[in-house]
């Protein structure tokens, strides 16, 4: 059994929490806001009220944050984790941030004689439930080896990527793919009922010939073909166009200071844009569809 630091308790970091509750470790646990720190107690974690509050010999620290501003302050400050914690605890951050706050922050625990590995997810809420998670790893090798049965309790997938930094690299690219793709999907399907081809006849078609992607078949943009997509519930998220659009930001910034361009990610970006400004950022991202057909169906 380890004893596990916990901060950042929302959709996400809250049922990995569980998860690793279930599975028999001690979890000590910390979010600003409180709803999700009782929901926390509730399924039977620890609550800490401050990061100095969680056992300075705890196995590991896990974050779960929106973005790397949050990381940042939470592990940089002067109360932080890295100030707060030694080098018997492994850090280990699964949000999902750019490529240069991950590295910057790994470095600064080096400099501390801390090893911080970058693990972001995906699977959304649902896989992290389920513990069904990709958590895909970048950072300091033997980190990776001592932390992989911990992570295997919230995910099914548990990818070595290499360097530190890699896991956000891996992450960012794997969203670039999906958020031009179901834009791909959508308009296909677009043209199709314009031109009189039935929803179906096209998924049953392109599900068995060289148009199938996950967009397609696991996620389908109009209701029917594959019933638990959210197309089918009005397309309630989900993974939301907000964060469909972050990750492409993030793909767009990366792409700007390597100086590759990615013309279709930008393309994506600006109409993920477009469709969050006319209000639809809490939608699930297959809602696109909506801003291609230029209606609310
Ligand atoms: P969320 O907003 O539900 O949860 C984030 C939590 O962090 C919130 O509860 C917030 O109160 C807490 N928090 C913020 N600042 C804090 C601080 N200083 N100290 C302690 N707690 C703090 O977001 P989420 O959906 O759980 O996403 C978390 C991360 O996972 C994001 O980086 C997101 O991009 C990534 N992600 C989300 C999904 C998804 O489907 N939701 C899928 C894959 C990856």
């Amino acid at each position: 059994m380890s004893v596990v630091g916990f901060i950042g308790l929302g959709n996400m970091g809250g049922p990995m929490a569980a998860n690793l509750i279930k599975a028999g470790h001690k979890v000590q646990g910390f979010d600003i806001e409180q709803d999700r720190v009782r929901q926390f107690e509730k399924n039977g974690g620890d609550p800490v009220n401050d990061i100095r509050e969680i056992s300075n010999n705890v196995d590991f620290v896990i974050t779960m944050l929106p973005a790397g501003s949050h990381v940042r302050s939470v592990y940089l400050e002067t109360c932080g984790v890295i100030a707060s914690f030694n080098k018997n605890t492994l850090l280990i951050d699964c949000s999902t941030i750019d490529v240069a706050t991950a590295r910057e922050v790994a470095a600064e625990a080096k400099r501390a004689g801390l090893i911080m590995l970058d693990a972001p997810v995906s699977g959304g809420v649902m896989g992290a439930e389920a513990a069904s998670l990709t958590i895909m790893v970048g950072g300091n090798k033997r980190g990776f080896e001592q932390a992989t049965s911990l992570l295997s309790l919230m995910g099914k997938n548990v990818i070595y990527t290499g360097s530190s930094g890699n896991g956000q690299v891996a992450k960012m690219c794997n969203n670039l793919m999906l958020g031009v793709s179901m834009i791909g999907v959508s308009e296909a399907f677009v043209l199709a009922e314009k031109l009189g081809l039935d929803h179906q006849k096209l998924y049953d078609i392109s599900s068995s010939s060289s148009g199938q992607c996950w967009s397609l078949t696991s996620y389908c943009p109009v209701p029917g073909p594959v019933p638990n997509s959210p197309a089918n519930r009005n397309y309630q998220a989900g993974f939301t166009v907000d964060m469909m659009l972050k990750d492409l930001n993030l793909s767009q910034d990366s792409a700007k200071i390597c100086g590759v361009e990615t013309p279709m990610g930008a393309k994506a970006a600006s109409l993920y844009d477009q469709f969050k400004g006319l209000g639809n950022g809490y939608l699930d991202f297959s809602a696109i569809i909506r801003l291609l057909r230029n209606s609310d169906n």
